[in-house]
């Protein structure tokens, strides 16, 4: 059987069984590919954190079919449920308090008090969700540290080529195919669990959007929040789960040094352009449409990624709608890695 498979609904049966029965299946999302297991289960759980490697402070999104899943998981605010009502299924996040007799496994949270939930629009996922009939914990399918996988090959290329996940009785069953993903950068997340909304990473939806519905501009989480817990989140180990690592500053990031707002380049350097840059390598859209360049990014960041370039210029982009989204992302893959930063502190 080979990894990765069309996402025909025979296909999306036996993931679904795979699914129940512990084990994890990457598949399509409109934002990225998730890497998905049983939400409820410590075993699948830990799984998704062995496979990303990702650092266990890290809390996963979990998708659920629509608000009413959601809150057997979380407590709904009235909030929540204005916003569900515009923007479910699609790219917003919200992160819930959770509620009282949950059933999500606590790995899932971090060992935290609240939950980042998600309905996804896309046609698989969906077909998913209702088939295995659970919770499904899914972050974005790639190593934790490098770019977000928008096509099953980019999943199959980061996490397959461990030789621990060859399908025979590894923890990933399968990948599933559903073509380039339609949004291609990942949801945003907003906080509703304080007492006002904060925007914890700008994504799918746009600032511009939320602001429409929640009468004013959500206000932003500060970049690199404090690491040391405070009493209300700290675990028994003294560390406390991340507020939110979306907000960390490298983050998303290709192996070559990425350059911003480049007006010319270096001989070995690539140029990603925008809206017709002279001598771009690749345009993120010629036509200078910020949608087009948003389900462009990650592929062509992993195209550029790769010799005979050394580094990855980027021309300008705008900064408003689905710009600011394009340009943190890009901001992230631009910083520095800082020697101070633990290497755990990257998804
Ligand atoms: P990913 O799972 O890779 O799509 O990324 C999910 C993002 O949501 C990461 O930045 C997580 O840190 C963030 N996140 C997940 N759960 C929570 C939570 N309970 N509170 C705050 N942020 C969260
Ligand atoms: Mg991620």
């Amino acid at each position: 059987m080979t990894l990765v498979r069309p996402a025909d609904p025979a296909t999306i049966a036996a993931a679904a069984q795979a699914l129940r029965s512990g084990r994890l299946v990457a598949f399509p999302t409109e934002t990225v590919y998730g890497l998905g297991g049983d939400a409820r289960s410590p075993v699948a759980v830990a799984a998704i954190y062995a496979t990303k490697k990702r650092p266990s402070r890290n809390p996963l999104i979990v998708h659920v079919p629509d608000l009413s899943a959601a809150a057997i998981l979380a407590r709904i605010t009235p909030l929540a449920e204005r916003l569900a009502a515009a923007f479910w299924p699609g790219p917003l996040t919200l992160v819930l308090p959770l509620a009282d007799d949950t059933p999500l496994a606590p790995q899932v949270t971090a060992g935290g008090a609240t939950v980042a939930l998600r309905a996804p629009a896309h046609p698989v996922a969906r077909a998913l969700l209702a088939a295995c009939a659970c919770p499904l914990a899914a972050p974005s399918a790639n190593r934790s540290g490098s770019v977000s996988p928008t096509r099953a090959a980019h999943v199959a290329v980061d996490l397959a080529l461990d030789p621990r996940m060859s399908p025979e009785g590894a923890p990933l069953a399968m990948i599933l195919d559903g073509g380039p993903c339609q949004v291609g950068v990942e949801s945003t997340v907003l906080d509703l669990s304080g007492p006002h909304p904060r925007l914890l990473r700008p994504g799918g939806v746009t600032v511009e959007a939320l602001a429409a519905v929640l009468g004013e501009t959500p206000g932003r989480a500060a970049l690199f929040p404090a690491r040391r817990p405070t009493t209300a989140t700290a675990r028994p180990d003294g560390t406390a789960p991340l507020p939110s690592p979306g907000l960390l500053r490298s983050h998303y990031a290709p192996d070559r040094p990425v350059r911003l707002n480049a007006e010319s380049t270096a001989p070995d350097e690539a140029l990603l352009g925008f809206a017709g840059t002279p001598g771009a390598t690749l345009d993120l859209s010629p036509a200078g449409d910020l949608e087009e360049a948003a389900r462009n990014l990650f592929a062509m960041l992993r195209a550029l990624d790769r010799p005979p370039y050394t580094a990855i210029a980027v021309a300008p982009l705008p900064t408003t709608g689905l710009g600011a989204t394009l340009n943190d992302r890009l901001a992230r893959a631009a910083a520095p890695r800082e020697a101070g930063d633990p290497p755990d502190m990257h998804d």
